[in-house]
Order: C-alpha cells, then sequence, then structure tokens
C-alpha cells in the first residue's frame, strides 16, 4: 500500500512550486485533493503538460466555473431512494459504500461528494441499502461505487459481497474502481479472495494514459483475472491527456493485451471547475473514427455521455452508415473514411475476391 500526497505534500515532493501552493489550498477548499507516490512517481515535473499531473494535481483552472457546469452533474441525488443507492434504471442501482479513494482525479463527476463527510455509509444505513435490493426483484445488478471501494478493507468487501450474492434476483455484482491502477498493491491476495462469489462478479478499473499501465497495475489485474472475475476499463476523455488517437491507440491496445476489455469512453462530465478537461463532442467522434480504422475491435470502447441530471448514458459516436437517398440504400463510411454503397451495386464487380 502506498502513502497519499495532499497539498503541502505535493510541494514537498517538487510537484508543485511553493508559490502556488495558496492557489491549491483555495482549489482545496472545494475539492478533495490526493495523489499515490506510485502515480506521483510517474510524474516528470519538468513537464507543465505531464498527462498524468494534470489528472491529480490541482490547478487554479479548477476555481472557474462554467455556466453551463453542475453540482450534481448526472443526477445522483435525484436519484437516490435511500442513503448510499442510486436507482436509475429499473434493473440495476448504484452501491456506494465510503466515498473514499486513495487518489482524487481533477476531473470527477462526483467530485462534490468524493473525499468528504460523511465518507463512511453508516452500518444500519448499508442495511437499508440492502433490503431497499431485496426488495425489489426487478434489480439484477449491482454497481459497487463510490468513492472507490477498493479502499474497503477486505474484511467489509467480504461482507458486501456475501450479503449480495445472497439476494436470489441479481445476477451480477460489479466493481468501479481505479486502485489496481493508481495503488495497485491493494489488490492482495485476500481483497480477491473478497471478491469471489457464486454470482458473476466483474470488475471495472478506471485508466486514462498509457503511462499508467505500469507492471503493479497488470499484476493487479491478472491477480483478480486468474480469480476468475473478468476486467473491463473505462476511460474519460481528457483534453491535455489522451484527446490524441497516438495515445488512446496505445491505451486500449495496452489493456487488451493485459486482458482487460475496454468498455466505456466516457465524454467529460459537466463538473464544476473541469471546462480545462472538456473537447466538444465533435472532436471526440473524429477521434473515435480515427481508431475504427486503426485497431480492432477489442481495443474500441463504446463512447458515451451521461446526459446531465441523470438522463442515462447514450452512444456518441458518430453512425457509419447514411440512406443513400439516390439509391434507396445507403452510403457506409470505411475506417480510412472511404465511402461504399450498400449494398453494392451488382454490376460493379471490381471489388468481388478481395481478399476476403
Ligand atoms: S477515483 Fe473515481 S470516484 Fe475517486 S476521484 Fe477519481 S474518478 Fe472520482
Amino acid at each position: 500500500m502506498t502513502l497519499t500526497l495532499r497539498e503541502e505534500d505535493l510541494v514537498t515532493a517538487g510537484l508543485i512550486e511553493p508559490a502556488r501552493l495558496d492557489e491549491i489550498r483555495r482549489v482545496a477548499e472545494q475539492f478533495s485533493v490526493a495523489v499515490t507516490e506510485e502515480m506521483a512517481a510517474l510524474i516528470d515535473p519538468g513537464d507543465d503538460r505531464d498527462p498524468i499531473a494534470a489528472q491529480f494535481v490541482p490547478s487554479a483552472a479548477e476555481l472557474a466555473v462554467a455556466g453551463e457546469e453542475l453540482a450534481d452533474p448526472i443526477g445522483d441525488r435525484h436519484w437516490s431512494p435511500v442513503p448510499g443507492i442510486v436507482h436509475r434504471h429499473p434493473d440495476r442501482v448504484l452501491l456506494k459504500p465510503t466515498l473514499l479513494c486513495p487518489v482524487y482525479c481533477r476531473f470527477c463527476f462526483r467530485r462534490e461528494a468524493v473525499g468528504k463527510a460523511p465518507a463512511m455509509l453508516e452500518p444500519a444505513a448499508l442495511e437499508s441499502a440492502y433490503d431497499y435490493i431485496r426488495r425489489r426483484p426487478e434489480i439484477w445488478e449491482v454497481i459497487v461505487t463510490g468513492g472507490d471501494p477498493f479502499v474497503l478493507a477486505p474484511r467489509r468487501i467480504t461482507a458486501i459481497v456475501r450479503a449480495l450474492d445472497q439476494v436470489p434476483h441479481l445476477g451480477v455484482i460489479r466493481f468501479h474502481t481505479r486502485v489496481p491502477v493508481v495503488d495497485a498493491g491493494r489488490v492482495t491476495p485476500r481483497l480477491v479472495a473478497a471478491l469471489v462469489a457464486e454470482k458473476a462478479v466483474w470488475v471495472v478499473v478506471h485508466a486514462n494514459h498509457p503511462r499508467e499501465l505500469t507492471p503493479a497495475m497488470k499484476a493487479a489485474v491478472t491477480r483478480l483475472i486468474r480469480a476468475g472475475i473478468p476486467v473491463l476499463s473505462q476511460t474519460v476523455l481528457l483534453r491535455g491527456v489522451n484527446d490524441d488517437g497516438a495515445v488512446l491507440e496505445a491505451l486500449f491496445r495496452g489493456l487488451v493485451a493485459m486482458r482487460v476489455k475496454p468498455y466505456y469512453l466516457h465524454h467529460a462530465d459537466l463538473a464544476r471547475g473541469t471546462a480545462h478537461f472538456r473537447t466538444g463532442i465533435a472532436a471526440g467522434q473524429r477521434l473515435v473514427r480515427s481508431l475504427r480504422g486503426r485497431v480492432s475491435g477489442l481495443c474500441q470502447p463504446t463512447y458515451v455521455l451521461d446526459i446531465p441530471r441523470g438522463y442515462g448514458k447514450v452512444p456518441l459516436a458518430a453512425s457509419a452508415a447514411a440512406p443513400d437517398p439516390v439509391s434507396g440504400g445507403w452510403i457506409v463510411e470505411d475506417g480510412d473514411g472511404g465511402r461504399h454503397a450498400y449494398p453494392p451495386d451488382p454490376d460493379d464487380a471490381k471489388d468481388d475476391g478481395a481478399g476476403f
């Protein structure tokens, strides 16, 4: 387990110039600050555009709040029927046993809540959350999130998994975590054993840049996979961090090569003080289209937007097919931007036998 660096430690570690400490303290009055030593070690202090530093080291840009930004961008509070539960879709709920994280990502969509009191769901509230799930047979999947549930002691994770494993109508228990990336040593054999259940337990890791795919992260993920736990990933599209085709390609190839399937590429949410991280949707669509021609389907997550105020996720990638008003068929675009009639014109035989 690594230590966590906070405001003053960031100066001592050479990640923030002493002259910036006041500005950082003003950010920290509003939003939690922490970076693990593991992530700090990846930062090049001489690079003022370092993509790891951008994710974890606070900046004065966070003090600028854009008009469209929201304190609760995807409507967690509105969709929370009891403490610790978010129930946005009939067949699944979020369960948030803790609001603590090993790091505090500067773009986090829950930045108004993470790291703040009450950091833990009280035992009685956790029991009420289980009751809420038990009484609703339409709930098929529980997504254990937070905060980061992997900061909990293995005995607490065991208790959560056991409680959920005993709910007959549940099919899947899914954990969302950044721990295997930012604090890989926490993925101990005891933590892995805590996740083993009769029901399917899935883990979704959050990784945004290929430099996060360290040997320690690979070892942590391998421990999970060898225990029979499928691992997916989610990535947030972030300006100055990964809004580049080659960076995303390296990230997704790296994940797949360690048996992690890229699941979602999130358009950054409208969290307060995060405008400097957001790309436009058109730029995101261009990036995703460029990936289509460069990497196999295994390396292509779904590019999604969480509609503000909690109306759910929708795919954002532009369709490769458009109606062709002339033929009544379709025009489809390949990964290199070439356009083709679908179905092909039967009189145009030049493509036949093109190596398929
Ligand atoms: S680890 Fe997840 S929940 Fe915690 S700050 Fe980062 S994005 Fe937010």
